[in-house]
């Protein structure tokens, strides 16, 4: 957001206290589960008078589908949800993966890797030394996990998390052996470039976040907030099928998916009710919305603690 200058503001004071963003892989059109993480994310930002960002993580071509992007994009703007600054797009940003990554190393906080997914398969994946058969000709990087690397944060949703890095994940790729950059160390680094004081997203990402953290640590960046919502479920009751999460929205008629969405932010449908267009729908969610109502949802793993419910 262009902050405007304020005289009555002291100068040590920021502008904005809280900066969020949304920030979608153009992997495929925008579902329910990435509108809830929008809308979600763009009620928190604005409830706390804040800025509200979006950044495209196009950072993975085998994945991502031509043209998906843009309509990612047109489909935010078909749902009122606009970024406050202008769209960073992670392809442009190569430059600052590489300097975080070449910090690291000469740090001896990474190293490269030559083991394949077959080496570390006996160790179900999670690489803790090196065993690597043979050389790659191109290695990967990965952060060096200390042993019991204990990363306990206050999620504003979920309670108290803690995840052992060490014994969970092991050492974090931060450049795949196909040169690409993970999405760990993208967007560690986007995060604090961009100023973001509070993530918020989908539970299916609590998993990352301690990683993110001790990544953040090794660069010597500050950890933001996080506030992990609810997934969106399927009218059984269970987690949606990737087939299912995949269905897009309907840019044309975005008030039912708002209404939806909402919902499943455990809002009362009522303060919606009437609401004929976009704008309106908006400005009605932004004056009834309550942080303390999201519901913590079913969680991957962790355990609970305290939250928005408890505070
Ligand atoms: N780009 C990630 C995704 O679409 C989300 C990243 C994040 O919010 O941290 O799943």
């Amino acid at each position: 957001m262009a902050a405007l200058p304020d005289e009555s503001r002291s100068p040590a004071v920021p502008t904005v206290a809280y900066r969020g963003r949304f920030a979608p892989s153009p992997t495929g059109d925008l579902h329910a589960g990435s509108l809830l993480a929008a809308f979600g994310s763009w009620l928190l930002a604005r409830h706390a008078d804040g800025a509200w960002l979006v950044r495209v993580e196009d950072l993975d071509p085998p994945r991502e589908v031509p043209g998906a992007a843009q309509r990612q994009l047109d489909t935010l703007t078909a749902f009122g949800l606009a970024s406050d600054e202008a769209i960073e797009r992670q392809s442009q940003r190569h430059a600052l993966y590489a300097q975080a990554l070449d910090r690291l190393l000469a740090d001896g906080r990474a190293f490269h890797c030559h083991c394949s997914r077959t080496d570390l398969a006996a160790a179900g994946g999670i690489h803790r030394r090196c065993v690597a058969r043979a050389p790659r000709p191109n290695p990967a990087v990965r952060l060096r996990v200390e042993d019991h690397s204990l990363v306990a944060f206050d999620d504003a949703i979920q309670g108290a998390i803690t995840q052992d890095v060490a014994h969970a994940v092991g050492d974090v790729v931060l450049r795949r052996a196909d040169g690409h950059w993970a999405y760990q160390l993208a967007v560690v680094v986007d995060d604090a470039a961009q100023g973001i004081t509070d993530v918020v997203r989908g539970a299916d990402l609590l998993d990352s976040t301690p990683r993110q953290i001790l990544l953040q640590r090794a660069l010597g960046l500050p950890t933001p907030r996080y506030a992990h919502l609810p997934l969106v479920l399927g009218a059984d009751g269970r987690k949606l099928s990737k087939s299912d999460a995949a269905w897009p929205v309907d840019p044309v008629r975005p008030l039912p998916a708002l209404h939806d969405a909402w919902r499943r932010l455990g809002q009362p449908p009522a303060a919606l009710e009437g609401a004929s267009a976009v704008p309106d729908l908006l400005a009605r969610a932004r004056a009834a919305f309550d942080p303390a109502l999201i519901p913590r949802g079913p969680r991957p793993d962790a355990q609970a603690g305290d939250s928005f419910h408890n505070r």
